[in-house]
């Protein structure tokens, strides 16, 4: 039995889209539309209707933006502040939004305040060489290249502008929300600085992307930063949070459905990895490039719609097993780089 089928999932109800869903006397669910195959996102409020705190916002899109409204309107919702656990659509997309209309405050980690301004700012922007050179490294064909860099500065349209200043939130502050007391727990991988929430007092931990009940969190490298080693970062922070966590908490995550047995996830999870690793590096036997390891990694087809990801979910195991001396890597006259067992 895998460790998923023993997770607990003690809340049976799943709220439709756009309605408050009690969890305790201090937090209500909130579920919001994403137009993907992950069709949802998960966003939680804590303290009083009239003094709410909003973690995660859902994406910019109109739909997202007509649920609110008529939520808000219908059960007379004030949010004073509104905080994201990180720089993705999905979860700060509308943050400037309700900062622009309804006059909250704003929260989030620094680095991923300044990189979802930075990728919002690529929107209308020409694709840098940097880009091409990296995917052309990793072994992507020009038509590949292309479709990709048609799509380049799609960010930008589903996140709201960001409010011009925000409030730092950062790994171990302690923020009251309505008379309770909440650690901020950074994790990095996921993003450079995603931050989740945990109540001692309520038993609760907001985990955002960090900690998800079924699918395991893209880790990828993207062009801006190609030496990067998210999935040492990312196995740090599930080992951070084991020790952090207790075995009982209630896990409020972004997608999927509450539940409790973070340890066993946080195993998994850990487990999953390193097995992807053992058998990345049992197949560079023979030299292959980042797009040649697909299959051993990822158990879905990999078509345009996915290979970004893909891809650099790809180099990001490849680079964890370079740091840790078992492959070596070379590039050759095409300028595309071949891995291989040292
Ligand atoms: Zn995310
Ligand atoms: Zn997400």
């Amino acid at each position: 039995m895998n460790a998923e089928k023993r997770l607990e999932f003690p809340i049976d109800e799943v709220p439709k889209y756009g309605v408050l869903h009690q969890i305790n006397e201090q937090i209500h669910w909130i579920r919001m539309p994403l137009p993907m195959s992950l069709n949802h996102v998960n966003l939680w409020t804590v303290g009083d209707k009239d003094s709410l705190t909003l973690i995660d916002t859902g994406m910019n899109l109109k739909d997202t933006k007509n649920l609110w409204k008529n939520l808000i309107k219908k059960e007379n919702l004030f949010f004073k502040h509104i905080i994201a656990t990180h720089m993705h659509p999905d979860h700060v997309g509308l943050a400037g939004w309700f900062v622009k209309k309804y006059g909250s405050n704003f929260s989030m980690s620094r680095t991923d305040y300044l990189q979802c301004r930075m990728l919002s700012a690529d929107t209308g922007d020409d694709v840098p060489n940097d880009a091409i050179n990296f995917y052309t490294q990793a072994g992507m064909t020009k038509d590949q290249i292309h479709s990709f860099t048609k799509r380049f500065g799609f960010f930008g349209s589903i996140v709201h502008p960001l409010p011009r200043s925000y409030n730092r939130l950062k790994d171990g502050d302690c923020i009251e929300i309505n008379g309770k007391n909440w650690l901020v727990i950074d994790g990095q991988g996921h993003t450079m600085e995603h931050l989740a929430f945990f109540s001692e007092e309520l038993n609760v931990f907001i985990s955002g992307d960090q900690l998800l009940p079924t699918i395991s969190s893209h880790v990828g490298i993207f062009p801006t930063e190609p030496e990067a080693n998210p999935v040492e970062d990312w196995i740090e922070s599930c080992n951070k949070l084991l020790k952090i966590l207790p075995k009982n908490v209630l896990v409020l995550p972004g997608h999927g459905r509450p539940f409790i047995g973070a340890d066993k996830r946080l195993k998994a999870l850990i487990e999953h990895h390193e097995t992807s690793l053992d058998k990345l590096h049992d197949i560079l036997k023979t030299p292959k490039r980042a797009v040649d390891v697909f299959d051993v990694l990822f158990n879905r087809e990999i078509d345009d719609s996915n290979l970004i990801m893909a891809t650099g979910e790809s180099l990001a195991h490849l680079n964890c097993l370079y740091y840790r001396g078992m492959i070596k890597k070379s590039l050759d006259q095409n300028n595309q780089c071949w891995y291989e067992q040292s």
